[in-house]
Parts: structure tokens; sequence; C-alpha cells
């Protein structure tokens, strides 16, 4: 049976350094300060920004959130994001997607200054990301590399299959992981929506990263004896017996993919408070670079 990972473990080291830059930064005089830009009130988006916004506070980082109504218009949210590039207190900010469908969420982002880019999802972020000289890694790919560090899952010359090739999970997956060096030099494929025959590629999987959001898409059968399972996916699914009449299920079957995986993430608890915290990482460094405060 699979050892299984929380992310509540793997971020307590992760904080516990985090801490200690943020004394450090604040002995200079310096506050890290991240903004959130939550446009509309999308159920989902207000429960992730609550969440950030406590953790900079427990933290003792700067937190703002800045809540727009649903009919913001563009130039409304780009003159925001004007005012926030600017703003010499805030070290880093994101707008929290997915947008209201009138808003660009491409001219948005590409209007975030790159410093201040937590994200990670501005394209110079991204193309540093793909060079191997990031300044920034984007939160849940970085969380699910620190979940394979403290699994001792050693990922050197193993075949990782991600599954979904979105722009903030599958495709920076993939670039990490092949970059050269530690925690990466892995054999990778991406596989989507348009693969042939994809349970076989699963099934070759050292490490298998499933980032889809459909709920327990990913068999027992689908899985080698042995594999490290991360489980990115989110999916809310009705569940007659819990209080709420709906529960939190990822993209794996984890009850029966657990029996065969060497290492498994759950949902929830697993990548979720790892995104978190690499966010939190992301905006320590930004106020580090802005402070030129060395590590
Ligand atoms: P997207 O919807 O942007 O991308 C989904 C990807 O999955 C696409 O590449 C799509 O393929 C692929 N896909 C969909 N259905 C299938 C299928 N049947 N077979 C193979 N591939 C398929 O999702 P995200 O990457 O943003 O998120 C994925 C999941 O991860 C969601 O549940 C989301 O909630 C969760 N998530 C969790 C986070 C966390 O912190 N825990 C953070 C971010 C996301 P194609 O490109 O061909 O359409």
């Amino acid at each position: 049976m699979a050892e299984v990972i929380l992310g509540k473990d793997v971020s307590a080291e992760v904080y516990a350094e985090l801490r200690t830059r943020i004394e450090r930064l604040k002995s200079k005089g310096v506050t890290p300060g991240l903004a959130v830009v939550l446009v509309g009130d999308d159920p989902a988006s207000q429960v992730y920004v609550r969440k950030k916004g406590e953790m900079c506070e427990e933290l003792g980082m700067k937190s703002i959130t800045i809540r727009m109504p649903a009919d913001t218009t563009q130039e409304q949210l780009m003159a925001k994001v004007d005012e926030l590039n600017k703003d010499d207190s805030i070290h880093g900010f994101l707008v929290q997607l997915p947008l209201p469908s009138h808003l660009d969420e491409e001219a948005v982002i590409n209007a975030i200054d790159p410093n201040k880019d937590v994200d990670c999802f501005h394209p110079s972020n991204v193309g540093r990301v793909l060079i191997g000289n990031p300044d920034f890694l984007p939160a849940t790919p970085a969380g699910v590399v620190q979940i394979l560090i403290k699994a001792g899952v050693d990922v050197s010359g193993k075949h990782a299959v991600i599954v979904g090739r979105s722009n903030i999970v599958g495709k920076p997956m993939a670039a990490i992981l092949v970059q050269k060096g530690a925690a990466a030099d892995a054999t990778v494929t991406i596989v989507h929506s348009h693969t042939k025959n994809l349970p076989e590629i699963t099934r070759q999987a050292d490490i298998l990263i499933v980032a889809i959001g459909k709920p327990r898409f990913i068999t027992a059968d689908m899985v080698k004896d042995g594999a490290v399972v991360i489980d990115v996916g989110t999916n809310r699914v009705e569940d007659p017996t819990s209080p709420k009449g709906s529960r939190l299920v990822g993209d794996v079957d984890f009850d029966n993919v657990k029996e065969k995986a060497s290492v498994i993430t759950p949902v929830p608890g697993g990548v979720g408070p790892m995104t978190i915290c690499m966010l939190m990482a992301n905006a320590v460094k930004a106020a580090e670079k802005a402070s030129e405060v060395k590590q």
C-alpha cells in the first residue's frame, strides 16, 4: 500500500524556511506584500483568495484583497494592474483566474510586471522556466516538486507521465521535470484529450502526475505497480452523506490506486496546500528581489 504524502507535512518545512526569510526582510524594514485581485463572485475563487489572505497574515506578510464586481470593464481591471505594478509596498500580486468571460485574461497577464508576477503566468516568466533559468516557479508544479523531494523520489531518469497540458499545470510541470539538475532529469511524456491509447502510456509511468479536472479518471488498471502518483485535480462531486451534499475528490481513484502505488497524494490535503505555500514562497522571493536582500 502506498505512502500517503500530505501537503501540510511538506509545506511545514517550506514555511519554516520562509518565516526566517520574512524575519530577515523585516529586520531591514521590508514587509513582504502580496495583493490578490478577485473579479466577480466565483465561489471556488472566493475560497482560494481567503486562504491566500489567511496564510499571508499567519506569516506576518502584508496582504491585500481587491474585490471588483463581475461587470468590471477591461479598462478598469488594466488600471488596477497598472496601479499595483507601481505600488512599492506590494512586491507580488495576482489576478485570480478564471475571469468573467467578457474580460481578456491574456491581456491582463501580459500587463503584470514580470517582477511581481507571483503566479508565474507572464510569458517572460514562463519562458524563463522553459530555459531553466526561472525567477519564479509556477506554484502548483513547484508544489509537486516539493512533494517529490519530501517523499524521497529520485526523479532522475524516471519516466514522468503528465496527464493534462494546461498552461498553469501540465506544461510548466513538464518544463520543470525535463530540466537538468536536482529533482529533475526525468524523461517526460505529456498526454491529453487527443492522446491515443492513454492507459497504455500511463501504465509506463514511474511518476504519474494528473491534472485534468475529471473525477477519479485514473483507475488502478491505468497505473504501474509501485508508481508515484500525484493528484492535482480538484472536483466537487455530489455526496448525500456529507452535510454539504458534496465533497472534493481528485482525478485519481484514490482508494484503489493507493493499493498499487508506492507514493500517492490525497485530495483534499495533497497538492492544494502546496500551491498556496509555493505562492507565498514566490511573494517572499519578489520582496527579496525588490529590496536586494540576499537569501
Ligand atoms: P484545464 O481545464 O486548463 O486543463 C485540463 C487538461 O486536461 C487539458 O489539457 C485537457 O486536454 C486535459 N484533459 C481533459 N480531459 C481529458 C481526458 N479525458 N483525457 C486526457 N486529458 C484530458 O485544467 P487545469 O490544468 O487548470 O486544472 C486541472 C485540474 O487541476 C482541475 O481539477 C483543477 O481544479 C485542478 N487544479 C488544482 C490545483 C491545486 O492547487 N490543487 C491548481 C490548479 C488546478 P486538452 O488540452 O486536449 O483539452
